[in-house]
């Protein structure tokens, strides 16, 4: 929270990355936070952001934060038992079958 200055981590997160992701979390956080303090740039694409992260070892974006599911774009349903299945990426039906009854999996929903 840029106003406070405070990290809020929720313990979902933690038990979901664990503790390396976690102190990646907290590094990127605070690098945002140091710069913003400092009246420099602090948003990702600022080159003040770039040099602060590299040097501290920071990821460059906050993607960590987002779950599997909030990045999933793609929703596929098994034909024979119904289960559902999450993808960032657009899979081959022709390939991938269901993990549980090896059933045809179908496209049924694209988020994004
Ligand atoms: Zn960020
Ligand atoms: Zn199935």
């Amino acid at each position: 929270m840029l106003k406070s200055h405070n990290i809020e981590i929720n313990t979902k997160q933690y038990q979901y990355y664990g503790e390396k992701a976690l102190i990646d979390i907290i590094k990127h956080e605070l690098c945002h936070y140091h710069l913003h303090i400092l009246g420099k740039g602090y948003q990702h694409k600022n080159t003040d952001f770039k040099v602060l992260s590299k040097q501290v070892g920071a990821p460059r974006f906050c993607t960590l934060i987002q779950t599997y599911e909030e990045r999933a774009n793609y929703v596929y349903q098994c034909k024979s038992c119904g289960c559902q299945y999450l993808r960032i990426k657009k899979v081959d039906v022709k390939k991938m079958r269901c993990g549980k009854c090896m059933g045809k999996l179908s496209l049924i929903k694209r988020m994004n």
